[in-house]
């Protein structure tokens, strides 16, 4: 259902009301970091140098911070000590700090150390680790976590180049979304350089034991020695990743295309950290089912890290485009047939998320209002799959060669730049849609960004392939035995389809046949592990409990964790379970997704 709805008035400049800063005034061109990784206190400590254009004559440069402990602040090159304050502390954001610079003064250099438990950082236990050896840290700076780590403007419509120089312990590896070496430094020194300016949201550090292993020109894996087989399989089709994307949508700009397997608490599937991309080792399945989200994270090296959302209320502009790129790219190499039943299992997923929030929620927009609130709470599917078919809508009704050409120019025009909704409108109209109104009607541009739910001119997708597999649920609910179901040749995709066909509540003898037949509970596949768990829980299963914790207790991915937290607090029982398994699985998730679980059990 979608309610008829009004072009809204959007501001063109619209403030970024997440980031204290006013880059309006003075806006940070470069930052040189100079940091120490202390694994003992888990903290890091040094300065940032921070290079900055003071366009107005302003008396102050503004940079968010939260939980930096700052020592001393200087200007210019003779580090002449300035003086500085800070506002106060607002939740999510932290607190501006304000740096009296005099006239003329480009440069400030400010001493800090973070907090032990600050936010984008996650210091992991060699326990924690597959190699069970060394210590891990990561960051996840998305959305507003970079202050935490780095004082910076912390919002995505400020770009700046960045360099780094970092020390840590000798026998490991540190690497940023930067250029890196392959190389582990035996004294521990690193030295990096993003020479392309880059939203603070991209920044991204990682130390461990990892070990690096080239695939192509420019493409290559780094990941734990113990893992760095698994993940070469896995991912061997990256070279033609990135050459593929590249012919759709204009030359790739960012040099190499490396991805990092972290540790399972990384709280997202990736993060498309320019460079280097942060993935979660649950993609690894051992059968390339899963690869698609290097597809999605190298799709963002265009829409996101090039042409970048100006504020997280535009976040769509980031994630739809992404998700459409993504699914060309899918295409490109493995046909069709795939993408569509890629596109199906989303499109599934983005009426679930409709039908949770509730088909009026102002939630379902593409166009956000975050005000007040963390912009993490924006992060759901309606971004990501709305955005996605209203882009595969726009396609329908032009046609695939003109959409095509109106992309490509797209990325080009705006290249290292800001987007926002309005001028995303705006550049449509004029590029793509150049007044005519029957084509106009038939995008219904309205509808999708600024009304809820998903319109009615939604593009539709089949699968065949999905529908036997859902065929095959029916059979079984209809009385069919699990061995006389028809799953040979079955793809990850297809049990998944199958396993979201099977109605909720199912008896205990039918979990007990499937289980025996088909050994979901045993998978070493986590998407089909997570569908498979929502069924035991929904039908208190006991003998799968113990995966079910072992799985709460060492993924921190937050798409896995938190439907079967979700699925358990239904029940008294299950939300017994679920407070015992998190007393002791909390400390292995990052703050992220803490942040959602904590909210959950309440
Ligand atoms: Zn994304």
């Amino acid at each position: 259902m979608s309610q008829p709805t009004q072009p809204q008035n959007i501001d063109h400049n619209e403030p970024d009301v997440h980031s204290f800063a006013k880059p309006e005034e003075a806006i940070i061109t470069h930052i040189h970091l100079n940091l120490n990784v202390d694994f003992d206190k888990h903290l890091l400590m040094g300065f940032a140098k921070i290079n900055f254009k003071n366009l107005t004559g302003a008396d102050r440069l503004i940079l968010d911070t939260r939980d930096l402990e700052i020592s001393r602040i200087t200007q210019g090159d003779d580090e002449r000590d300035v003086k500085f304050t800070f506002g106060d502390e607002v939740k999510f954001l932290g607190k501006a700090l304000n740096i009296f610079v005099d006239k003329g003064v480009s440069l400030v250099t400010i001493y800090y150390k973070t907090a032990p438990d600050a936010a984008a950082l996650m210091w992991l236990t060699p326990e924690q680790t597959a190699g069970k050896q060394f210590p891990f840290m990561f960051s996840q700076s998305q959305a507003i976590l970079a202050r935490t780590w780095v004082p910076c403007q912390d919002g995505p419509g400020v770009k700046f180049t960045y360099s780094a120089d970092i020390t840590c312990p000798s026998n490991l590896m540190a690497l940023m979304s930067a250029e890196n070496d392959t190389l582990v430094h035996k004294d521990g020194k690193y030295h990096f350089n993003m020479p392309q300016p880059i939203s603070s949201y991209l920044m991204a550090i990682a130390v461990g034991d990892v070990r690096f292993h080239a695939f192509g020109k420019n493409t290559g894996v780094y990941a734990e020695p113990v893992m760095l087989e698994r993940c070469i399989y896995e991912f061997e089709d990256m070279q033609k990743m990135v050459d593929a994307a590249g012919e759709l949508y204009g030359e790739y700009a960012w040099g190499r295309y490396d991805v990092i397997v972290l540790p399972p608490s990384f709280p997202f599937g990736g993060m498309e950290n320019p460079r280097l991309t942060f993935a979660t080792p649950t993609i690894i399945a051992g059968d390339r089912s899963l690869v698609a989200l290097v597809a999605h994270e190298l799709a963002h090296s265009w829409s996101g890290n090039l042409v970048t959302n100006a504020t997280w209320n535009d976040f769509w502009l980031n994630e739809g485009f992404t998700m459409y790129f993504e699914n060309r790219i899918m295409e490109k190499l493995y046909g069709s047939d795939y993408a569509d039943i890629l596109d199906v299992l989303g499109f599934n997923e983005l009426e679930s998320t409709v039908k949770e929030l509730g088909d009026t929620s102002a939630d379902t927009h593409l166009y956000l209002q975050l005000k007040d609130r963390d912009p993490d709470d924006g992060m759901n599917d309606i971004a990501y799959i709305k955005g996605q078919f209203f882009l595969k809508t726009i396609e329908s009704v032009v046609g695939r060669e003109k959409m095509d050409v109106f992309l490509k120019k797209y990325f080009s025009e705006h290249a290292f730049q800001s987007m926002n909704t309005a001028k995303f409108i705006a550049y449509l109209n004029e590029n793509l849609i150049h007044g005519d109104t029957a084509v106009a009607n038939k995008i219904k541009m309205n509808d999708w960004i600024f009304g809820p739910g998903i319109p009615s001119n939604s593009f539709r997708v089949n699968s065949v392939l999905l529908e036997k597999a859902a065929s095959q649920a029916k059979a079984f609910m209809a009385g069919a035995l699990p061995k006389e179901l028809e799953t040979k040749g079955w793809s990850t995709h297809e049990w998944l389809q199958f396993l979201r066909s099977l109605p909720e509540g199912l008896s205990k003898d039918q979990i007990a046949a499937l289980d025996k037949k088909f050994h979901f509970t045993n998978s070493g596949n986590c998407e089909i592990l997570c569908d498979w768990f929502q069924h035991t829980i929904a039908s208190s299963y006991l003998p799968a409990e113990a995966q079910l914790e072992l799985f709460l207790t060492n993924v921190g991915r937050r798409k896995f964790i938190v439907p079967l937290y979700k699925a358990l607090v239904k029940t008294q029982e299950g939300k017994a379970f679920a407070t015992k398994v998190y007393a002791h699985a909390r400390v292995g998730y990052h703050s992220v997704a803490q942040q959602t679980i904590d909210d959950l059990l309440k």
